[in-house]
């Protein structure tokens, strides 16, 4: 029977406990958001005693459905003061499923400031232990020590960035090669897990009991539609453009549309996309790597296998994963069309601890300012080295966009409630820009990726002022939340909304789970619950409509080559939310 870990970094103390009745139907973003809007205090301060971080796992994570390794992970977020849900791959989701974990809560700070602990879980325990020895390390180097000590276990971790509690610290998830890969980046909420004294979680899944599922039958018919589904589709099968190229597939296929964020958001095309573009990265990483470079997974029994391992000149390891947001953030906005340049700014991002795409618009920023020219790769690198040293510079660009645009006296702030604009362009792809807006957590293309009907045409072709209707916002919004909820990636919906015998194996997978009858429409509903609970959370700590706001320059400065503003009334957007 699935339990919640609570542990309390005050008392120092690990407790098990059932999971509430109410929670039942809840995993992954539906159980962090319900925690904390149930016991977390809206007007808390993010790195005070008071907020708490929440580590789901998702409802199919650590059974046999493909590409179900999602971890989601929550709390008040400090960058943008909203609700935040963040989830990332690796092996940690499935292994805390297998462990009959459905969350961790972890509450309190320690007595003793700058004290810092490991929490170990296994089969029979959870116990705090000192995480002396490991206090200022990259993950790198956190990762490899603990994977040496305790073998195959997952270690959900925080580098400097989150030790010194800067609100672009993110949190890392290892890899199945056991590196720091995978992160639930945005939000900064490795500052809120550095605010509680805790460096990593281990988890070891040996002979642990694995996910009850009460309806097996069920659950195997809906394995195999979803595996078959994704096994057919376009985009998502062994050889397709997700598989063979990366998620920078879309380096091209955005700039031909103008809509690929350049040189800190004025301009909708780069000079050098095709040196940074997924085919690009597919071509050195085989030149340098040979096979097994790219279709790399994040999680064992990932079908898709979108990640890829980047080699250096000589071959060796560099960095996994060079993936389309970070290498758009790193590249195109920053100007640098250098792919060894790119791959050591995410290589820095993972050891230290920080956001891609939040680190990417801030060395932009940083640009602007005057700091580095753009298109300088060094200039960017030693900049960005000095967020580990802690230096007083590092510590400006550690805390992201807006803090280091302040400092500079930059006026081109690419954010939505504190958070960094990703990598499709508001002005040319609209309904993006809709989602940037209005999401509970700030600017971010995964609370509704309507790039895949806008641009890429799955589900449906839309064109851009048909989804100007801020209903199908809305529907985007809500299915992004229970498909957050479920353990699934995200890019399973490029087939679920294709294929109708895909989204019916989802929902079978989920009742054969929990051992329930609902319907596709009640599993969005609850979706729609989770979005209307965030939004009650952020109302209470002080947002408003004025906040679901894109920033004023995109409505103001045209963006080369199609000279567009955003130009969706506020009307529209205020209607996301109008039953
Ligand atoms: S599709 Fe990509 S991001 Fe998603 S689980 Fe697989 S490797 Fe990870």
């Amino acid at each position: 029977m699935s339990k919640i870990l609570r542990v309390n970094m005050n008392e120092l103390t690990c407790k098990f406990e059932d999971v509430p009745e109410k929670y039942k139907l809840f995993g992954g973003r539906a159980l962090t958001s319900s925690i904390i809007c149930d016991e977390v205090s809206p007007n808390c301060h993010s790195l005070g005693p008071n907020n708490k971080i929440i580590f789901a796992t998702g409802v199919v994570s650590g059974t046999n459905a493909p590409t179900s390794g999602r971890i989601s992970i929550g709390g008040k977020s400090p960058l943008t003061g909203t609700i935040k849900e963040t989830n990332a791959g690796g092996i940690a989701s499935q292994k805390l499923g297998k462990l009959q974990i459905r969350a961790i809560i972890v509450e309190g700070k320690p007595k003793e400031k700058g004290k810092f602990y490991l929490l170990k879980i296994n089969k029979d325990e959870a116990k705090l232990l000192s995480a002396e020895g490991l206090v200022g390390k990259g993950m790198y180097e956190v990762d490899n020590f603990l994977g040496q000590r305790y073998g195959n276990v997952a270690i959900i971790g925080i580098g400097p960035a989150g030790e010194m509690m800067l609100t672009n610290a993110g949190i890392s998830i290892n890899d199945m090669e056991n590196r720091p890969g995978r992160y639930a980046g945005r939000g900064g909420m490795g500052a809120v897990m550095g605010s509680k004294g805790l460096k990593a979680i281990i988890l070891d899944d040996e002979g642990a009991p694995g996910v009850e599922i009460v309806n097996k039958e069920l659950f195997d018919s809906g394995r195999k539609k979803l595996t078959n589904a994704l096994s057919t589709h376009d985009i998502t099968k062994k050889g397709g453009a997700l598989n063979t190229y990366g998620t920078a597939v879309l380096i091209n296929i955005m700039n031909e549309a103008g809509g690929l964020p350049t040189r800190n958001f004025s301009s909708g095309q780069f000079d050098g996309a095709s040196k940074i573009s997924g085919e690009s990265i597919a071509e050195t990483c085989k030149e340098r790597g040979g096979e097994g470079t790219m279709g790399h997974g994040c999680h064992p029994g990932c079908i898709i296998k979108c990640s890829n391992i980047y080699p250096k000149e000589d071959g060796t390891h560099h960095v996994s994963c060079l993936e389309y947001e970070s290498d758009w953030a790193f590249g195109a906005n920053c100007e640098i069309d250098n792919l060894d340049h790119i791959a050591e700014l995410i290589r820095i991002c993972n050891d230290v601890g920080l956001d891609t795409i939040e680190a990417g618009c801030t060395i932009a920023v940083a640009m602007e300012g005057g700091l580095v020219e753009f298109g300088d790769g060094e200039g960017a690198i030693k900049l960005l080295n000095e967020v580990g040293k802690g230096t007083p510079l590092g510590r400006i660009i550690g805390n992201g966009t807006e803090f280091t645009a302040k400092a500079l006296g930059v006026s081109r702030v690419p954010t939505v409630k504190g958070q960094s604009i990703p990598a499709y362009e508001p002005r040319v792809v609209k309904g993006i820009g809709i989602i940037y807006a209005t999401s509970t957590m700030g600017a971010d293309h995964t609370s509704g990726y309507t790039i895949a009907p806008e641009i890429l045409g799955v589900g449906g072709k839309q064109d851009p002022f048909a989804i100007e209707k801020a209903q199908l916002a809305r529907a985007f919004l809500n299915t992004t939340a229970f498909i957050d909820s479920t353990g699934y990636c995200l890019f399973i919906a490029f087939a679920i909304l294709d294929i109708a015998e895909g989204f019916e194996g989802v929902i079978e997978t989920m009742n054969g789970v929990i051992g329930v009858d609902l319907s596709g429409d009640d599993w969005v509903n609850i979706g729609k619950e989770i979005i209307d609970k965030e939004r009650a959370f952020n109302i209470e700590a002080g947002f408003t409509s004025a906040h679901d706001r894109l920033p004023e320059f995109m409505n103001i400065e045209e963006l080369p080559p199609h000279n567009v503003t955003f130009g969706v009334s506020e009307e529209i957007l205020d209607s996301v939310f109008k039953e």
